[in-house]
């Protein structure tokens, strides 16, 4: 059972991608490499191309029988989408309809999307349900929410089934080795700790500590990257069961804080952290959670890694192995 995975060379592809293996599907990889990594990936299995090419899309829909579709391939940058709206749209949406277009014409009926919690925009309410309102603050999530909506009108349209993962922020690296996170730039909370730890940054700035939360620093949901590969796994097998169309959050249920994260990776790690307390980031919200009891309901999804010190644990063992 063939499966395309759009951007398998990243960071939660490339970790899905062993979970589609492990449950039996035969992944292959479309992956621009503009940020995949070519060594995530079984070089029998990966294709360079760019979801902009209609025809090559084409082709290698008549080349290969796909039982679906599991779609990363984006930017993933926030900041930048702002300062870039264009790159963001071009990139993340018109090439996501070329996919869909590309899909709907070989008759493949299935797609797994990589959604955000950045949809929802300011929370109104915690933790963020998916009825929560969708209201998005960057080019980022208004993409990723325009995506949302072209799937559904698709599949009322055409039958195209579809399900929308909500990450919040995925976290971790598989315990097996040989892929994690590496983005560059890096941008993230727990890589830059991580470089602090091991000497590569000399601290870590902390964006705020004014807001309204136990100890002032935002909260977010982190949830293992391993744990987030296999609800697309559950998520594939449901629609290939004849399930319908879902949009769901795809979190740990669980808040920590920026302080928490950092006093967890000097436990972790042993080794002291360098602190510098900074103003915070435009576009921040205090707090993001998210309800996990749709997917736990509707796919029996349950996070394996939810505790921040395993998160954290199999983040820095990727992360000596990688970077030191
Ligand atoms: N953060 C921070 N310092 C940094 C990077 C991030 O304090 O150098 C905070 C950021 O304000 C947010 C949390 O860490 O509250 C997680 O940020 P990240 O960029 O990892 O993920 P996001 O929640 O933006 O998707």
């Amino acid at each position: 059972m063939k499966v395309l995975v759009t951007g398998g060379a990243g960071y939660i592809g490339s970790h899905t991608v062993r979970a589609l293996k492990q449950a039996g599907f035969t992944p292959v990889v479309l992956d621009s490499l503009v940020y995949g990594h070519r060594d995530f990936v079984d070089p029998a299995s990966l294709v360079v191309g760019d979801l902009q090419d209609r025809p090559f899309l084409d082709q290698l829909f008549q080349q290969h029988q796909f039982v679906g579709v599991v779609h990363f391939a984006a930017f993933t940058y926030v900041g930048e989408s702002v300062q870039q709206p264009l790159k963001y749209y071009r990139n993340n949406v018109a090439s996501t309809l070329n996919l869909i277009e590309a899909m709907t014409q070989a008759g493949v009926g299935n797609i797994i999307f990589s959604s955000t919690c950045a949809t929802y925009g300011e929370p109104q309410f915690l933790p963020l349900t998916e009825d929560h309102p969708q209201n998005p603050i960057n080019p980022y999530g208004m993409g990723k929410l325009m995506v949302e909506r072209i799937l559904q009108d698709t599949q009322r349209a055409m039958g195209l089934q579809y399900i929308a993962l909500r990450y919040f922020n995925a976290a971790g690296a598989d315990p097996a080795g040989g892929i994690g996170e590496d983005h560059n730039p890096e941008t993230h909370l727990i890589p830059l700790v991580l470089d602090v730890a091991l000497g590569r940054r000399p601290h870590i700035t902390v964006f705020g500590t004014d807001y309204p939360t136990p100890d002032g620093t935002c909260v977010r949901d982190y949830i293992h990257v391993n744990d987030l590969a296999q609800a697309h796994v559950l998520g594939l097998q449901y629609l290939l069961a004849g399930g319908k169309s879902l949009c769901l959050n795809l979190g740990n249920g669980n808040g920590f804080s920026v302080q928490e994260v950092i006093t967890t990776t000097e436990a972790v790690t042993g080794r002291k952290i360098p602190v510098e307390f900074g103003t915070r980031r435009a576009g921040d919200p205090a707090v993001l959670v998210g309800s996990s009891e749709r997917i736990r309901s509707l796919l029996k999804w349950s996070p394996e890694y939810d505790a921040l010190e395993v998160i954290i644990q199999t983040a820095w063992t990727w992360h000596q192995a990688r970077f030191s």
